[in-house]
């Protein structure tokens, strides 16, 4: 495995980093089920290949007893679907504390199911993370439907109230990217601790809209921009590196990082832009964590191409360019490689 460079640099009064793979922890991104109350434009399940299972509270733990003891720090974030319809999170969370992960992430959209917030604590839970697709209503119910932008607000509210972290997901598009501007006011009201900045996968609906994510052009223009004006605020913002010029390093986190994108099904992905595919590097069999056989993403993996990311090449290849020898303008970053700034 190669050695992970770290990139610093500093922005204003903020500091700015690209945060390198780390070798010390692991992130467990734990599908409990796929069933959800919404229908996002963009969601990325794919009941084909994700399946359609809630898993038995039994198997949740015995699956999280699988990754507690693969590194010293391990996060876990829970997910689905909607992780907050399954009426066993409380104690999957309860487990994920027990076995000593070190932080526990419920990822929401901000319906919160189950009366959890009255079932869990903010010592049990580090992050309660709501995703919003757009600074006002109109934006983000077009996206995820009517009534969610209310929902979500007030969910983001209530978790205040009650004490816990809150963090912010917003998929930049082309559909939304004229309101990140708008953002930083809003969380600011909404009192959020830290912001996340995700660019539009091709994967599960999206497929079928790939003109959807941002050019280069528009990504420089928008996004770093936006992120220093909410680290401004004290807020802590990370958002995908995306487009690295060529004299750039590049890694993939698939060979050098160790992230696991569990479905349901067994499925476990070591690369969310593979998750479309039958090629998960590693399943979940009779409650063991189990190499795939076959030829998987761990073998695309070790292509080095000249446009850095080979899924991208393979699935989303519209956002590369190519001078007149047809050799690539830039290459496109790991997925996983984030900026980071804070106060
Ligand atoms: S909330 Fe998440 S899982 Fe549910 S439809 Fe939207 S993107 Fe999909
Ligand atoms: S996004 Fe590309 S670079 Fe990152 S893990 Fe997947 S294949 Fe590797």
């Amino acid at each position: 495995m190669n050695a992970c460079p770290k990139i610093v640099l500093n922005v204003g009064k903020g500091m700015k980093k690209t945060v390198s793979f780390s070798k010390n922890t692991a992130n467990m991104f734990f599908h409990i089920l796929t069933a959800c109350n919404l229908r996002c434009r963009h969601c990325y399940i794919n009941p084909e290949q994700h399946g359609q299972d809630t898993l038995p509270i039994t198997t949740i733990e015995a699956w999280l007893e699988c990754f507690a003891g693969k590194h010293p720090n391990t996060n876990v974030i829970f997910l689905g679907g909607e992780p907050t319809l399954h009426p066993d999170l409380p104690q999957a969370i309860r487990t994920a504390k027990k076995l000593g992960f070190s932080s526990v992430t419920v990822d929401t959209n901000g319906y919160l199911f189950h009366d959890i917030l009255e079932k869990v604590t903010p010592d049990e839970v580090d992050f309660f993370s709501f995703s919003l697709d757009g600074a006002s209503r109109k934006t983000n119910d077009a996206i995820r439907g009517d009534g969610c932008f209310d929902a979500c607000t007030s969910g983001i509210r209530n978790a205040k109230q009650k004490g816990f972290h809150t963090s912010l997901i917003y998929t930049v598009s082309r559909l939304n990217a004229h309101e990140l501007f708008h953002i930083p006011k809003l969380l600011k009201d909404l009192g959020i601790n830290r912001f996340f900045i995700q660019v539009i996968g091709i994967r599960g609906k999206s497929a079928q809209h790939a003109d959807i994510q941002l050019s280069r052009k528009e990504w420089l223009d928008i996004v770093p921009k936006t992120a220093e004006n909410v680290a401004e605020l004290g807020i802590t913002v990370t958002y995908p590196k995306v487009f690295l010029d060529p004299e750039e390093p590049f890694e993939c986190a698939g060979r050098v990082a160790d992230n696991y994108f569990i479905f349901p099904n067994g499925r476990v992905y070591r690369c969310p832009l593979c998750e479309d595919f039958p090629l998960h590097g590693m399943r979940l069999e009779n409650n063991r964590l189990l190499e795939s056989r076959k030829i998987s993403e761990n073998e695309l993996f070790l292509l080095d191409i000249s446009e850095g990311c080979v899924m991208n090449r393979l699935i989303q290849p519209q956002n590369l360019s190519y001078s007149q020898d047809r050799t690539a303008e830039y290459k496109i970053a790991c997925c996983m490689l984030k900026e980071e700034i804070s106060n």
